[in-house]
């Protein structure tokens, strides 16, 4: 094989070594802005609206607005919102019936702790939030945190709240509160899974006893609460049966290593891949292509729902977009453009922990610091419940980021037997579309600090950069 034709993957160096100065200069900066959108972005719905911000400032305009102006001129620079937690953006030329679309779709909801419908209880005078998991998670890994309470209430007069307490220093927190070491009870004997029961994930919510001399009112506690919640929100307690609310790390993205190449903190899997392609999209004002970017929902409870992949957004958008310009047969070019179109379905990958390296294939998966990763496939045991992207499209894919220099790596999925997941990817395959997984590698993935490096966040931005062009 000639030495230009030599894949980046088969040279076997961390992606650091590959850039100089200069570009590794600029890996340093893109991880700041990162950082940044990630500490004001912890849930879906101010994902969402920072994203549309971001696209009105680069000339995108609502579909609502396009649609009421009657004028479609090309680029169209279009998004759409969908429901305030889910979102798409186009940039579309003349040909893109004949051309088909680039798409990259990423999810933007992540693990965490949800309030349940219910919640408020009192127990030893103390006031507690009762919870649901949302997602995935090792349940152990979300006490004794500094935890901050985020999302949407709809109080009995018709407002909506925004929700936000425990980000700013000057703020509460909360927390789950564990067993402490002198006690051996029986929590002590628990399997890592059951170190935490979903049922004992409870909220601490207040200490204080309300002032208020009411003797109906048996927990005083919860009530100083609820009065809490009516002073800085208006809300009674009914108003918390409806609401979207939402316990997440407390605490802020921040370097890590002494070298500062990775970055400890709250919701990569997989907000790093919507901000990456967002930064894409936002980088190629000017392109022959027409492309897509898709921020889901719900991706880490299945895809459901009106907001998840599975439902009918994903083709709607496009519906709307072929009667935007009058497409004489709107059914047809529908599936016509769907078919025609290819997919970076964009998820974070499993990187190897050293610490349990025989959980993996340690001579196939994916390491910190090599590049982004492209997975053919994802699933559990023998590829179940997986969508495999074909060879000649992986080909293309891989062909074209060897072409730009970008370094990235073969996915992987743990040892065969162990592993088990999945990604937007089969939902979208259904369209009859080609669809690949490429997405940087995390470590400590659905915990409240999960690990990514720098340098395969740069290679991810530059691989879907790349992909939107093509
Ligand atoms: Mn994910
Ligand atoms: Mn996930």
């Amino acid at each position: 094989m000639a030495k230009s034709e030599k894949s980046l993957f088969l040279e076997q160096k961390t992606a650091w070594e590959r850039w100089n100065d200069k570009e590794v200069k600029m890996v340093f900066s893109f991880a700041d802005e990162y950082r940044e959108f990630l500490n004001t972005n912890k849930t879906e719905y101010e994902f969402t609206e920072s994203t549309i911000r971001e696209l009105e400032k680069n000339g995108y305009r609502s579909y609502e607005k396009v649609a009421s102006s009657g004028k479609v001129a090309f680029p169209l620079k279009i998004y759409f919102n969908n429901r305030g937690v889910c979102v798409s953006a186009f940039q579309l030329q003349k040909d893109f019936r004949e051309r088909g679309l680039n798409l990259i779709l990423s999810h933007i909801d992540a693990p965490r702790i949800d309030m349940r419908q219910n919640p408020l209880r009192e127990d030893f005078s103390l006031a507690f939030f009762k919870t649901i998991y949302y997602g995935g998670i090792r349940r152990y890994q979300w006490a004794n945190i500094p935890l901050a309470l985020h999302g949407v209430i709809c109080t009995k007069g018709g407002k909506t709240v925004k929700v936000s307490i425990g980000e700013k220093e000057s703020e509460p927190v909360f927390m789950i509160c564990d067993l402490l070491p002198h006690i051996k009870g029986s929590q002590t004997e628990r399997k890592a899974a059951d170190v935490f029961k979903g049922e004992e994930l409870d909220v601490t919510a207040g200490s204080i006893p309300s002032s208020v001399k009411d003797d109906k009112v048996k927990d005083r506690v919860k009530a100083k609460v609820l009065e809490l919640l009516h002073e800085k929100y208006g809300l009674v307690e009914q108003d918390l049966f409806t609401a979207d609310l939402q316990f997440v790390p407390a605490w802020p993205v921040r370097d890590m290593g002494l070298d500062r190449g990775l970055l400890a903190g709250y919701g990569h899997d997989d907000r790093i891949c919507a901000y990456t392609s967002l930064r894409a999209l936002l980088d190629t004002p000017r392109s022959k292509s027409s492309f897509g970017v898709y921020f889901m929902d719900k991706e880490e409870i299945g895809s459901t729902g009106a907001t998840g992949a599975q439902s009918r957004f994903v083709e709607n958008c496009i519906v709307r977009i072929l009667n935007l310009v009058k497409s004489p047969d709107p059914e047809f070019h529908r599936v016509d453009l769907l078919e025609k179109s290819r997919a970076i379905s964009a998820d974070v990958g499993i990187a190897i922990t050293p610490i349990f390296a025989d959980s993996f294939d340690t001579k196939g998966d994916p390491k910190l610091g090599f590049g982004t990763i492209v997975s053919k496939f994802v699933g559990g045991g023998g590829k179940s419940g997986s969508h495999e992207a074909r060879a000649p499209f992986a080909g293309m894919v891989t062909r074209l980021f060897d072409e730009k220099k970008i370094p990235w790596q073969v996915g992987g999925f743990g040892k065969v037997d162990l592993a088990g997941g999945g990604t937007v990817a089969k939902f979208i395959a259904q369209y009859n579309m080609d669809i690949i997984d490429i997405g940087p590698g995390v470590v400590s993935m659905h915990s409240p600090c999960e690990v990514i490096s720098k340098a395969d966040l740069y290679s991810t931005y530059l691989a879907y950069h790349a992909f939107l062009g093509c």
